[in-house]
């Protein structure tokens, strides 16, 4: 059988768009067991879903690209999807500011199984290779599979325990596309042994103002055990060269 489109990856991106497809013979194809691995972990399983102030100007890279995405499904369509299909994020400012959370994580992965059961699924699929001759072939640890069409909605490098894998990169690669040296993008900050004088409040999270770059965030930090994360250090990580950072641990007490 040849599938009009075959989707590598059932995360948000991949069931994202199979949801659109409904009229097409559409496959979804994830090493894991199961769809949506990363939306569960998301938000502490609480899948911070969107922001009240979504616009091209918060993200970094080509914004023209993001605009673009944006003028056709905004955060107020996404919100109006959600709710239309049973999930009704709510605005949780304490953590970050504007941010939608859900009540669980598993009403987004239930509403993605409902709106995607028109799809064949292939579980415990992993994609080594793709070839394309007339149609596409993608090699896998199981039997082959034929489609028409390709879309590669496989995530980024990062947690390969929740399936992450390089395969985006080796289809571009194969295909003839130019491929930016990828570098971390959201993650915490490490200490060494000798630096971490912290230790003791590892678990403490509190309400910081943050300065990198000529950049201020306002958000929650958390002591880890090796470092620093949560939300506004995550910010943070997009923006920092290496050089310093200040934080006040007392914003409104002036
Ligand atoms: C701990 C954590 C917390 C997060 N919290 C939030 C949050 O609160 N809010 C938010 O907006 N974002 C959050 N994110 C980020 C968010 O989860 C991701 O940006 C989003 O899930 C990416 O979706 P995606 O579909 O692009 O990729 P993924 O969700 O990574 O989906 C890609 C899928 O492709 C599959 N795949 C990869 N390679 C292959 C292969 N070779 N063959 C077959 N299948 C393959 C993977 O198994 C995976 O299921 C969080 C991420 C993590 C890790």
């Amino acid at each position: 059988m040849v599938y009009d489109v075959a989707i590598i990856g059932a995360g948000a991106s991949g069931l994202m768009l199979a949801t659109q497809l409904k009229d097409l013979n559409v496959c979804l194809i994830d090493t894991n067991e199961t769809m949506g691995a990363k939306i569960k972990v998301s938000g502490g399983g609480k899948c911070n879903i969107t922001n009240k102030y979504v616009s091209s100007e918060h993200y970094l890279g080509c914004k023209e690209f993001v605009q673009n995405v944006l003028e056709n499904f905004d955060n107020r369509a996404l919100l109006k999807f959600l709710n239309q299909n049973g999930v009704e994020p709510k605005i949780h400012e304490k953590i970050i500011k504007g941010t939608y959370f859900c009540n669980s994580s598993n009403e987004v992965i239930s509403m993605f199984k409902r709106l995607t059961a028109h799809c064949d699924y292939f579980f415990n699929t992993k994609v080594h290779e793709v070839t394309f001759k007339n149609e596409f072939t993608l090699y896998t640890n199981k039997q082959p599979i034929k489609a028409k069409r390709l879309v590669v909605a496989s995530g980024g490098l990062s947690y390969s325990t929740l399936g992450a894998s390089s395969i985006a990169f080796d289809i571009a690669k194969k295909f003839g596309h130019t491929i930016k040296t990828p570098v971390p993008a959201l993650v915490g900050f490490t200490v060494q042994k000798e630096q971490f004088w912290f230790k003791n409040l590892s678990g403490v999270s509190l309400l910081v103002h943050l300065f990198v770059e000529n950049k201020t965030f306002e958000a929650s930090m958390l002591f880890a055990h090796k470092g620093c994360s949560g939300p506004v250090i995550l910010n943070a990580s997009l923006y920092w060269q290496k050089g310093l950072i200040g934080i006040d641990f007392l914003p409104n007490k002036k």
